[in-house]
């Protein structure tokens, strides 16, 4: 079995700038991915609060980053992984990987409504994700549902495309900032619902509509192409509660940001216990995970 120097869970930001600073430093890179690179940023149709760079698509900021470890000669997998071992065997679905170290750069994942049919309306009529599947919706009539800053802009986002949108909020004030609700407020094909939650999902083979109940239990049924679910999300690390301190919540409990309980074991990014997730702290985390864990590497 190959012994890479670090083996990375994760390839968002974090995972991919952890890898890069290691990579910089010589080390040998394993990036283990579940799913595609990139994480939560995909989701966000401009990134503009990112020191240096006025105004770049949350695909363009992770494929470049993505390019950069590559040619850096990262190997990537996308494999799931699934147990982490003290010894820092890294066990996936389908095979074992040995490191000296291991950075988790596990993120967040969206966080799901749990009702009835959910899952199996993805990508016939639902979805997570504004800025990946918006463009299916041209001219039709799609619903957002959430009030942070995410369903804020997605709202914008499709209103720009879509020829309705119901913005749907399960209170009276969003949590997203006021100058997002001052746009929508001000859009011509954009329709206020809030205190009201989606109950549930209607159709044969596609999404046809949706039922919202108001706070008094009052329902009503909406006609839908589309429905975005921009309800927050939620982190994944009950697999690796061997290895860290999980809190209540499901995040990595760290020390001083990047250190677990396991010796040799790191966290970076939305996975751990944090104040503020956003790009810019996944990437510090990333570059100090990485950085600490070549200091102490055995
Ligand atoms: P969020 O801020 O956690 O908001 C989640 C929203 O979904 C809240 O309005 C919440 O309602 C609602 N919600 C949660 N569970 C629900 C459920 N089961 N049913 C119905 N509604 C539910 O999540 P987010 O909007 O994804 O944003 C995540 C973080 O990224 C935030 O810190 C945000 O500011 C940041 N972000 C920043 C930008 C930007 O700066 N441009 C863009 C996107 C996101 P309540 O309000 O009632 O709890």
């Amino acid at each position: 079995m190959i012994l890479y120097d670090i083996i990375v869970v994760g390839a968002g930001p974090a995972g991919l700038t952890s890898a890069l600073y290691a990579l910089r430093a010589n080390k040998r890179v394993l990036i283990l991915e579940a799913k595609a690179y990139g994480g939560q940023i995909l989701n966000a149709n401009k990134v503009e609060n990112y020191p240096g760079i006025e105004s770049i698509s949350g695909f363009d900021f992770a494929t470049n980053l993505y390019n950069q470890v590559k040619k850096l000669g990262a190997e990537i997998k996308f494999e799931m992984v699934v147990k982490i071992e003290e010894d820092k065997t890294v066990i996936t679905k389908n095979e074992k990987y040995k490191a000296k170290s291991i950075i988790l750069a596990t993120g967040v994942k969206n966080r799901k409504l749990n009702i009835d049919r959910e899952d199996e309306f993805v990508g016939k009529g639902l979805s997570y994700c504004a800025t990946c599947d918006g463009n299916f919706y041209k001219g039709k009539v799609v619903a957002v549902n959430g009030g942070g800053n995410t369903a804020l802009e997605d709202a914008i986002y499709l209103s720009d495309i879509a020829s309705k949108v119901y913005l749907i909020h399960r209170r009276e004030e969003f949590r997203g900032e006021d100058r997002y609700a001052s746009v929508l407020k001000n859009k011509k094909n954009v329709e206020f619902i809030l205190n009201c939650t989606v109950a549930s999902l209607n159709g044969n083979d596609k999404l046809k509509s949706i039922t919202v109940l108001d706070n008094l239990g009052n329902s009503r049924e909406i006609v839908v192409d589309g429905l975005f679910i921009a309800i927050g999300q939620e982190p994944n690390n009950g697999m690796f509660s061997n290895v860290v301190d999980i809190n209540d919540n499901g995040y990595i409990e760290s020390d001083d940001g990047v250190h677990t309980k396991t010796e040799g074991i790191y966290v970076a990014g939305d996975a751990r216990v944090k104040f503020l997730r956003q790009l810019t702290t996944a990437v510090g985390d990333g570059s100090i995970a990485a950085t600490m864990a070549i200091r102490e590497m055995k």
